[in-house]
């Protein structure tokens, strides 16, 4: 099931995405979305007498994470490279505030404290349920479904305050969308599904999920070693080889096969 968020300029409402979708989640003109009653995070999918299209709505961030964003740094070995990093021996935590989150088609604003703005196409992990100590073959009861993230980074920032909060925690700094794909066997992860970003039209990032250092199950049980998660926190799970500069006026797109295409674009803030 595809979950969404919406408005038609009234308040904001969840929805099911229903028709056809191609391997990159594009839909077709027949698409709808069928309006839930409230958050089926916590009341389940209770479907309205309510249907749209799809190209009549506006879509939101599909999540808003209650408490946090954890991030996984240099999950992708070709990554770390690209960036002169070591291989991690255990994943690298950061995070970015839950007020870094943007939806399909906002704007990624470019702050006047960096010169040097890079996206990071991710497969993002949304947690269902309030967590913590998860043992790795328990990840899946925990996680509500997937969905796409852009960890859009100041390179310079990060590089010059070693922390990675500024770097990484400006307002939309999380774009994440277009939606929550629930069905997705996570063993279909490990088989590998590419994570596509295409700038203007050109195609920057192509990696595959098979290539995560840490799989899925082991950053679960990471994290929740470490700290309490809770429905709606979200878990982006690094970013493969291909990172690079954004200008105001570019447009970025992030595919993952199987769940669609989430599109931003840079604008002066
Ligand atoms: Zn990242």
């Amino acid at each position: 099931m595809r979950i969404a968020r919406f408005t038609t300029g009234e308040e904001p409402l969840y929805g099911v995405v229903t028709g056809d979708v191609d391997q990159f989640g594009e839909p077709d003109e027949d698409t709808t979305i069928v309006a839930l009653a409230g958050d089926p995070l916590y009341v389940g999918v209770k479907l309205l007498q309510q249907e749209h299209r799809l190209s009549d709505v506006r879509l939101l961030a599909p999540v808003l994470p209650r408490s946090k964003v954890v991030g996984i740094g240099r999950n992708y070995a070709a990554h770390a490279a690209e960036l002169g990093n070591d291989l991690p021996t255990e994943p690298l935590m950061f995070f970015k505030p839950n007020t870094s989150v943007v939806g399909p088609g906002d704007p990624i604003f470019y702050p006047w404290q960096t010169q040097d703005l890079h996206f990071e196409g991710e497969l993002a992990v949304v947690i269902g349920r309030i967590c913590r100590d998860v043992p790795p073959e328990q990840a899946t009861d925990v996680i509500h479904g997937y969905t796409i993230g852009n960890d859009v980074t100041a390179r310079d920032l990060q590089r010059s305050d070693v922390q990675f909060t500024r770097a990484k925690g400006f307002d939309s700094f999380c774009p994440l969308g277009p939606w929550i794909e629930t069905d997705l066997d996570p063993q279909h992860f490990a088989d590998g599904v590419r994570v596509q970003t295409h700038l203007n039209g050109d195609l920057k990032q192509d990696g595959s999920t098979a290539d995560l250092i840490f799989d899925i199950p082991t950053l679960i049980a990471h994290v929740t070693s470490v700290m309490t998660l809770l429905p709606g926190d979200v878990i982006l799970t690094g970013t493969p080889e291909g990172v690079g500069p954004m200008q105001v006026g570019d447009e970025v797109e992030v595919s993952i096969a199987g769940i669609g295409t989430l599109t931003n674009k840079v604008a002066q803030r």
